[in-house]
């Protein structure tokens, strides 16, 4: 059986500030791997210390994993002194650095320079993507030596756990881990963990919310001793869940909304056609990023200007005077427009405030509207109120109104409007 060391970094810790808890998670959770943790060791935030505390975990256990230190404070030392023990460089991970830019703005906040640090891993590791904050972590090995490198803060350090250690970890598991996600879309993370909440607390299978790129999704994982059992054990958990939110799942294991909307759209031998305004052809482009989308996308328009939008889409010159161009009623003629322009079966038009700076009217920010028609007769206008506004709004606002428009033709395909 493969040894663990536990190393917790942090001053606090120390001081009784604050109670171990990512170290309780870890064992807990270590031992249902069948991997030993045969010390814990806690540690300031002290270079000297850690370096110490490393050298020694080495001689005698065969997985090292630490916790906290990740952030960009100069305090924050624990990846550079791990560097070091290991002997491996570091240099910038531009996707961590991407991850962490997007994380910022989806919060409105410009990044500081500080967290520059952050995105600097080692050589040759294996980075573990945090999905809950902005220090990604890393899994790293000499002479047959691993050291797993994670986050302080426990709903990080949870959540990465799951998400990255767990597969890395399962080289040392005699047991089999599978884990199936359960993707939703139209319901946020608190909500959908408290319609499960009965689930999350299990052992084998556990049950684990995450949010992602405004996204809530379910993680399901089981271990047994072949893949078969594992699948055993976590089908009925899984048609539970379900039973509670079946109505907002798109998928399971299914990559992004996109791939489940060509996949329908291909099942019922039918064609979408797009209008975009603010969103500038995203939607167009996260569908034709599927392979093999050209079976099922017809055209996208995008309308940007409004003399567009009457011309070629017919938008009624009166409404978008009225109206303004972000309105119920030019989403729905937008949609209309394109049916009928291209032929599809289906049209779906985004029109909204991506932000930062407002339209003119005294419209809010991060409002728009997501129509669409259908060959049937089908009309429906959503309105969506991203709530994002400020200085980095933009990139979410138009990423979130894409996913809206793209949800839309999913309900349309599976009869809900
Ligand atoms: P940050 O980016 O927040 O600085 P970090 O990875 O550097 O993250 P730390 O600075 O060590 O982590 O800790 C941040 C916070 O996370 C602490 O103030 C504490 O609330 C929590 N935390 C850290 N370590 C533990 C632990 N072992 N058990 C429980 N909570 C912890
Ligand atoms: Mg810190």
């Amino acid at each position: 059986m493969a040894t663990c060391e536990i190393i917790s970094v942090g001053t606090e810790l120390l001081l009784g500030d604050i109670l171990n808890t990512d170290a309780q998670f870890l064992s807990t959770e270590l031992a249902k791997m069948g991997i030993g943790v045969v010390y814990q060791t806690t540690v300031g935030d002290n270079p000297e210390r850690l370096k110490k505390a490393l050298s020694i975990a080495a001689e005698r256990s065969d997985i090292i994993i630490t916790s906290g230190g990740l952030g960009p404070t100069p305090d924050d030392l624990t990846k550079e002194i791990c560097c070091e023990f290991f002997d491996k460089k570091c240099f910038l991970h531009e996707e961590s650095l991407d991850k962490m830019k997007q994380y910022f703005a989806n919060k409105n906040i410009e990044m500081p320079e500080s967290n520059v640090k952050q995105a600097m891993l080692p050589e040759g590791c294996t980075v573990f993507p945090n999905n809950n904050g902005t220090a990604p972590g890393c899994a790293m090995e000499k002479d047959g030596k691993h050291i797993l490198v994670l986050p302080g803060p426990p709903r990080e350090l949870t959540a990465m756990y799951y998400e990255s250690a767990v597969p890395y970890l399962s080289q040392f598991s005699e047991k089999t881990i599978v884990s199936h996600q359960i993707r939703t879309f139209g319901i946020g993370e608190s909500a959908l963990a408290e319609k499960v909440k009965k689930y999350l607390d299990g052992e084998n299978p556990t049950v684990a919310p995450y949010a992602k790129d405004g996204e809530a999704l379910l993680r399901v994982t089981a271990m047994a001793d072949d893949e078969e059992s594992a699948e055993e054990l976590m089908k009925p958990i899984i048609e539970k869940i379900f039973a509670e939110i079946g109505e907002f799942v798109y998928g399971i294991d299914m990559p992004n909304i996109e791939t489940a909307v060509v996949n329908s759209l291909k099942q019922k031998g039918m064609v979408v056609a797009t209008a975009e305004s603010c969103t500038g052809g995203l939607v167009s482009q996260r569908i034709t990023s599927v392979a093999g989308s050209s079976e099922v996308f017809q055209c996208g328009i995008v309308s940007y200007a409004n003399n567009i939008k009457h011309q070629i889409l017919g938008v009624n010159e009166d409404d978008l005077k009225n109206y303004g161009a972000v309105s119920e009623q030019v989403a729905s003629q937008m949609a209309q427009g394109v049916l009928r322009l291209s032929g599809a079966d289906v049209a779906v038009s985004v029109t909204g405030i991506a932000g930062p700076g407002s339209d003119g009217t005294n419209k809010p920010v991060g409002l728009s509207y997501i129509g669409l028609a259908a060959k049937d007769g089908t009309l429906f206008v959503k309105k969506l109120l991203t709530g994002h506004s400020g200085k980095n709004c933009r990139e979410y606002n138009r990423y979130v109104n894409a996913s809206n428009a793209l949800n839309l033709v999913r309900l349309y395909l599976d009869g809900k409007i």
